[in-house]
């Protein structure tokens, strides 16, 4: 072939240079620059100005961690739970969990106690952490699960305590606590140290083991020049991120936690999304790296109060986590009015997350690039035989960032990989003559129509095109003679008129008759995911 990138046996080589991966435990790799920035902050709440500097979050993290193991016993490979929201003190929870030898099982702070009883099981977290407020939710949790563990909460505000309940605060901030005990601490670079759950989009959330390597790996893959989208920390320099994604998801937590702390950049910090606050604080802080998912970047090309002025510094932006048009892009683009550099990845949790993602300064939008340093892509068909270029197929991953399985789950196990170890992701793609990657949808979401494969996703870009749509979902509903037929939900405009017919008219022209949508029903909002994916399983749920 004449491109490089493509095997002669259509396997997809990165185009980027192989990563080193130093042989570290993500604690020793988040803090090895730590000398160069002591006075800068690490973090900060958006909302209340209250956060860290480098310093600050290291020893305080550190004498959190000497707490967890001689207060709270615990030990290597021990399970620590978090559920909190984006606060600044998260990634010193995280680090100090690490450094007292644990493994970080994240868990989202909307969950229900029925939710939470589930992954404390399932991780066997032997303490967790949390805000006073959510307290009750998690004694509920232990009370269905029949367990004990303590809960320790991280107090910001003069909101009253729960009896019983032991302060982060008062263990990171105890200054006669003896730190010498971390040097017991005997973790290597291949052991488990996060065990996040995925999104629970598909199905159950399965429990993800990472580990040191697979995240250290994924920094160093983003640090390659040709992707890397942030700027060094020098005596004149920081660069400023909004941490509006979820931390407790796989994107935040290595995008913009653990890589963000280990290049010393400052991570604002934003608990409680609200689209005023969230543009207000990109302009107050002077984001000028901003990681989102589709949602964001819908509201950022639509809100009335997305200006010019919002976006002033804002020099990168990349999109993850769901499918998104070039058309959604542009209006954002629009909006902000000068030069920005517009780049999509895609990852998994079970990728740590980045497999691929969009050189500086590419112009295609809709794409989310070649596969990052050290890692190999396969496009196959279903009987995982291997496509070519711009042949539409499973996409299949092999590198040191991928997952080394889900807990306790020998079936998805099995289902996760192929018998020569290549990790199936589950979602369809499309790679041109340069490996650059288009995702389509995922595969267990396709409307089958008479036989046609059609990705709702594309349906739902091409009624966001209409100048009265503000958002869209598309689901498959069974039909009589079509065997399934696509159906939409549509959120429009405030102030906006326009009728079924005329939605439908607008997409059908644009389209073959196979994928034409008949079907069309007006809703307030769409449900989405804490991530930003449209749950395309609720809206079966409910109209099915
Ligand atoms: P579950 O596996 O529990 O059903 P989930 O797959 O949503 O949940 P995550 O690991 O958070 O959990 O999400 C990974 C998925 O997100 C990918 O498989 C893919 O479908 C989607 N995704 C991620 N990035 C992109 C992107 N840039 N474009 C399109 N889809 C994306
Ligand atoms: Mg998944």
């Amino acid at each position: 072939r004449e491109n490089s990138v493509w095997t002669q046996d259509r396997v997809i080589k990165s185009p980027f240079k192989d990563v080193e991966i130093p042989n570290l435990t993500l604690y020793d790799y988040v803090w090895q620059n730590l000398d160069r920035w002591p006075e800068r902050t690490a973090s900060v709440c958006a909302e209340t100005g209250r956060g860290y500097t480098y310093e600050q979050a290291f020893k305080l993290s550190n004498r959190f961690a000497a707490n967890l193991r001689t207060k709270f016993k615990i030990c290597d490979g021990d399970s620590v739970a978090v559920m909190l929201p984006n606060i600044p003190d998260y990634p010193l929870v995280a680090l100090g969990i690490l450094a007292a030898g644990g493994v970080i099982t994240s868990i989202n702070p909307n969950y229900t106690a029925h939710e939470v009883q589930r992954q404390l099981k399932m991780s066997e977290a032997k303490a967790i952490v949390t805000l006073p407020e959510t307290v009750p939710v998690i004694r509920e949790s232990l009370n269905i699960a029949k367990i004990n563990i303590p809960i320790i909460a991280v107090k910001r505000n003069d909101n009253p305590v729960p009896e019983g309940i032991a302060l982060f605060n008062e263990l990171s901030e105890d200054i006669h606590t003896d730190n010498s005990v971390l040097k017991q601490v005997r973790r290597q670079t291949n052991d488990i140290c996060f065990l996040p759950y995925s999104s629970g989009t598909t199905g159950l959330p399965k429990g993800v083991e990472l580990s040191h390597r697979n995240i250290i790996a994924n920094c160093e893959q983003i640090n390659d020049p040709i992707v890397a989208m942030h700027n060094e920390t020098t005596s004149t320099h920081q660069d400023s991120v909004m941490g509006v994604l979820p931390f407790f998801h796989i994107y935040a937590a290595t995008v913009l936690m653990f890589h963000k702390f280990s290049i010393g950049a400052k991570l604002v910090a934003l608990p409680k999304f609200q689209p005023e606050t969230f543009l207000k604080t990109i302009e107050k802080h002077k984001t000028n790296i901003l990681m989102v998912a589709p949602p964001l970047i819908l509201l950022m090309g639509s809100h009335s109060a997305a200006t010019e002025k919002t976006f002033e510094h804002v020099k990168s932006v990349c999109n993850g986590a769901a499918p998104l048009a070039a058309s959604d892009v542009e209006r954002f683009l629009q909006t902000a009015k000068h030069e920005i550099d517009f780049r999509q990845g895609y990852g998994l949790t079970e990728t740590s997350p980045t497999v691929t993602i969009g050189p500086k300064g590419s112009k295609q939008h809709a794409t989310t690039g070649p596969p990052v340093g050290s890692t190999e892509l396969r496009i196959v068909d279903i009987n995982l035989k291997n496509l070519g270029p711009n042949e539409t197929g499973e996409i299949l991953v092999r590198g040191p960032q991928v997952m080394r399985g889900y807990r306790d789950n020998p079936q998805a196990n099995k289902e996760a990989f192929t018998e020569d170890g290549w990790f199936r992701t589950g979602d369809l793609a499309v790679a041109d003559e340069n490996g650059i990657i288009t995702i389509a949808d995922r595969l267990k979401e396709l409307i089958k129509v008479k036989g046609f494969q059609v990705p709702p996703a594309e349906l739902e870009s091409l009624l966001r095109e209409h100048p009265s749509v503000n958002d869209a979902a598309v689901i498959g509903v069974p039909h009589q003679s079509k065997g399934e037929a696509p159906k939409a939900f549509v959120v429009l405009k405030d102030g906006h008129k326009c009728t079924e017919r005329q939605l439908s008219e607008f997409v059908n022209s644009k389209v073959a008759t196979y994928k034409h949508v008949d079907d069309i029903t007006f809703v307030d909002s769409i449900p989405k995911s804490a991530a930003g994916k449209i749950l395309r399983r609720v809206l079966k749920d409910q109209y099915c």
